[in-house]
């Protein structure tokens, strides 16, 4: 059909079902199965057909069959239940929140990619569902907070594999109607729109709004007619198109996303960016302070004290860097808005690279978003550790361990994962009221209660679910792709229920060594192919589109699967996304993740999988180091550095297999005469993996060790004019003009050898160029095997600081003094990034 114009009409419900709309726009329905079933019970042809997508579902289904269940008592019963717990959801007064952080100030959330479900395609890994399953949890909390991305009509991509397994990409053009998207109304009733300055253009911007429990989601969009074509696909795709573009998008986000806060009345007072994409959020804010009468370094000081920053990976590849050139392409109008210099502004975001064998000086997100804060996070304790050594140089004269880079571990949102069927199963167990303290270890304790028959009950019943969404899926693929009829018909025979199944699914980015299964075929057949305990597996995962060596794991995986000894027994699915995975997680046995040790930040799949009753097997790397207490799945690898990667592929192939052989595939067939191992890794998955890492843990977390004092810091600063942040970007500038002049030299009387508990008499001379004494921090830094004290050395008034160090243990130490400027208020010793040592 050629296609002039489009238009959509809208359902005329019943009024007996009326409120399925209302419903269908808020996001509650993506973790409340019973809600879906309203919708499904439709017409479940239409639902899957549509990415079980409610709205479009209502738009689809006949007034007929509307009518039909209008008038059916048994679905009008299940409606008025889901009714009822969705009311009490939304109008529930007595939160976390309410209960034990009721001063939080109103959090804003910046973030490029969001999961929320499958119909919503705006996400493309596992960054997207940690910040849709962060906006989850701030709803199930209670928390004053409002999240803004981008409407990406095209997505990320879908996912096709063809005949060969290699990946193509298709794009979609979402019809903005059949989502669960309204657009965001300003006070006065009008539709929100925005505008940007971009490489000489100015930019429309309009904002969607997305409820989401009792939090909202602001979504920003450039395909209006407004714009000029190329304008209009700012926001087409999600980490497509080059450089250009994503620097346009990050200016999207930040600069557009404060607008609309603004526009739209919506208060904000601590500023969380996820990953480095939201930096420029720091641009607009700081010139809204600097219009507002305050000088660069004063509204600098006010806008980095409110603002959290999260850093989500180690990998090159997310921590984009830009040239200058680019930068000054997109945001070379703003320096002079901030009342500053290009000079001043980039080196707030300077980190040197490698552009065709030149070391450049250029444009980091990272960098700038830990300048424009002063706060910041890896997302597990690894993580944490590894950031801080990655951005050392940051913090010149530090030590890595000092660096102010804390870590919170990444959560998962327990109900987005969980089976009804598991979920129903717990409830049998747990108090009522378990959904909503979802963190509470003791409360999970319970959990022992289960037997082994119940939950192989449930987890039978949800591996033949998934063994059938395989089979579906395949023969689709099949089909599509002009397989011989035998071939179509083989899909009906795939997997095996009763073969202990291993799942693996995530992003196929190299550093996740999807093949690394496939090192020693000839034991791995041996495993897959035992005749009485056979092991089979499931991929799934996207490559970035530009990404070939990721594809080529795709390649390699879907080849084996073709091979006559691994045929029906791996396969690999396309496309994966929230639906694929939550059919993962809920119907394996076991999940696995080998990625290479320490570039694994966090992963959470892994936690998903473990909710439902199915144990992580997985390299100690990201959460696992913290999760795995060797009751409640299986590590790969040991806990170690390796300065050859072939060598430590090897080592985790060998640990792989080996616990496999020797204690998984055992246990598992133990189950069948009887034993009750395998149910007890079952339940200690469950119990110990579901409260510490829910995404309530994380996001209470978040709030008690961010949230609170960053709220509070950014109000003080703020207070009477920002007279806080005026007196403390002053005193910095003029302590750093000062700072090169300053000097110190120490001695310190070291015996040979020394008693635990004896004394060492440190003294340090200091001529302070001007800065007073009681603004400079003196101290004496002990090394003791790698582990650092510090120990303040105190003024004579005269420039001469000393003290007399305790030596608490045995061990060889190093000692060394330094000196800091200090002054009230700072957020960190570090904050003025300036340490002299003697
Ligand atoms: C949970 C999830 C991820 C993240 O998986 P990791 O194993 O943590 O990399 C990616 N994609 C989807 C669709 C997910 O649900």
């Amino acid at each position: 059909m050629n296609i002039i114009g489009k238009v959509t009409v809208l359902p005329q419900l019943p009024p007996a079902i009326a409120r399925l709309s209302e419903l269908a726009y808020n996001l509650y329905w993506s973790w409340t199965p019973n809600a879906q079933e309203l919708y499904r019970a439709l017409d479940c042809t239409i639902w899957e057909r549509f990415q079980q997508n409610p709205v479009r579902t209502l738009l689809e289904v006949p007034r007929a069959r509307l009518d039909e269940l209008a008038a059916d008592a048994a679905y009008l019963e299940r409606y008025a239940a889901v009714m009822a717990d969705f009311d009490a959801y939304m109008a529930q007064e007595n939160t976390w929140v309410s209960r034990l952080a009721p001063t939080l100030r109103p959090v804003a959330y910046f973030s490029m990619e969001y999961a929320f479900h499958e119909s919503l395609p705006i996400y493309s890994g596992g960054l997207g569902v940690l910040a849709g399953d962060h906006c989850k949890s701030a709803s199930d909390l209670g928390l004053p907070f409002t999240a803004v991305g981008m409407l990406f009509h095209q997505g990320y991509f879908r996912q096709l594999f063809d005949k060969d397994g290699w990946q193509t990409e298709a794009y979609d053009e979402q019809d903005l109607t059949t989502l669960p998207l309204r657009p965001a109304l300003t006070p006065a009733g009008e539709q929100a729109r925005v505008s940007v300055r971009l490489g000489g253009r100015t930019v429309q911007v309009r904002v969607w709004t997305l409820q989401v429990g009792r939090i909202q989601v602001l979504l920003l969009d450039t395909n209006v007619p407004e714009n000029s074509e190329e304008d209009r696909k700012l926001t087409a795709r999600l980490y497509g198109g080059n450089q250009d573009l994503r620097v346009q998008q990050y200016v999207l986000l930040g600069v557009a996303g404060i607008r609309a806060l603004r526009l739209l009345g919506i208060p904000a007072e601590v500023y969380h960016m996820n990953e480095g994409h939201a930096a420029l959020l720091a641009l607009e804010r700081i010139r809204e302070a600097v219009a507002g009468g305050l000088d660069f370094r004063t509204a600098l000081e006010t806008v980095a004290s409110s603002t959290l920053f999260t850093t989500h990976t180690p990998v090159a590849a997310g921590n984009d860097a830009f040239t200058y050139e680019l930068m000054d392409r997109y945001i070379g109008e703003w320096p002079a808005q901030l009342a500053t210099s290009r000079d001043d502004l980039y080196a707030l975001a300077r980190h040197d690279q490698m552009w065709d064998n030149h070391l450049v000086p250029s444009f980091s997100m990272t960098v700038f978003a830990l300048n424009m804060s002063r706060a910041a996070n890896g997302v597990s304790e690894l993580h944490g550790e590894v950031s801080r050594k990655m951005w050392n140089f940051l913090y010149e004269g530090a030590e890595p361990e000092e660096v102010p880079i804390g870590h919170v571990t990444n959560g998962a949102h327990n109900l987005t994962f969980t089976s009804q069927a598991m979920r129903d199963l717990l409830s049998t167990v747990l108090p009522q009221d378990w959904t909503e303290r979802l963190e509470d270890e003791a409360m999970w304790q319970a959990v022992e209660g289960l037997t082994d028959d119940q939950l192989r009950g449930v987890q039978l019943n949800m591996k033949r679910e998934m063994i059938a969404f395989v089979r579906a899926r395949m023969r689709e693929q099949m089909l599509r792709n002009g397989a011989s009829a035998a071939d179509v018909a083989a899909t009906e025979t795939l997997l095996s229920e009763n073969a202990l199944t291993i799942g693996f699914a995530r992003r196929f980015a190299t550093y996740k060594r999807a093949t690394l299964l496939f090192r020693d075929k000839a034991r791995l057949s041996r495993i897959v192919n035992h005749p009485e305990r056979p092991v089979q597996f499931v991929f799934a995962g996207k490559a970035h589109p530009a990404d070939n060596p990721g594809k080529a794991f795709i390649q390699e995986i879907y080849r084996v699967s073709q091979e006559p000894e691994f045929r029906g027994k791996i396969v690999i699915l396309e496309n994966y996304d929230m639906n694929v995975a939550r059919h993962l997680v809920q119907g394996v046995d076991i999940w696995l993740n080998n990625p290479r040790r320490p570039l694994e930040a966090s992963g959470t799949s892994g936690m998903k999988a473990s909710f439902n009753g199915s144990p992580n097997f997985s390299v100690l790397d990201g959460w696992w180091r913290e999760g795995f207490d060797g009751t409640n799945g299986w590590p790969i690898g040991e806990e170690r550095e390796y300065a050859d990667l072939t060598v430590q592929d090897d080592a985790d192939a060998f640990s792989l297999y080996g616990h496999l052989e020797e204690a998984i595939v055992p246990r598992y067939y133990g189950r069948q005469g009887g034993d009750d191992g395998w149910a007890h890794t079952v339940r200690r998955s469950i119990e110990t993996v579901s409260p510490r890492f829910s995404m309530q843990r994380q996001v209470i977390d978040y709030v008690q060790k961010y949230y609170l004092p960053v709220g509070e810091r950014g109000a003080r600063m703020a207070a009477n004019g920002a007279q806080r942040a005026r007196e403390i970007a002053s005193w910095k500038s003029w302590v750093q003009g000062q700072w090169p002049f300053a000097s110190i030299t120490a001695q310190a009387t070291l015996p040979a050898s020394a008693q635990p508990g004896q004394t060492i008499p440190v003294v340090a001379h200091v001529n302070p160029a001007g800065i007073r004494l009681d603004e400079l921090r003196v101290e004496a830094v002990l090394d003791r095997g790698g582990h650092l004290t510090h120990v303040p050395l105190t003024s004579r008034g005269d420039g001469t600081f000393s003290a007399d160090i305790p030596l608490n243990d045995s061990g060889l130490y190093s000692v060394g003094v330094r000196m800091l400027p200090q002054i009230d208020g700072l957020s960190h010793p570090l904050e003025p990034r300036l340490i002299k040592w003697a």
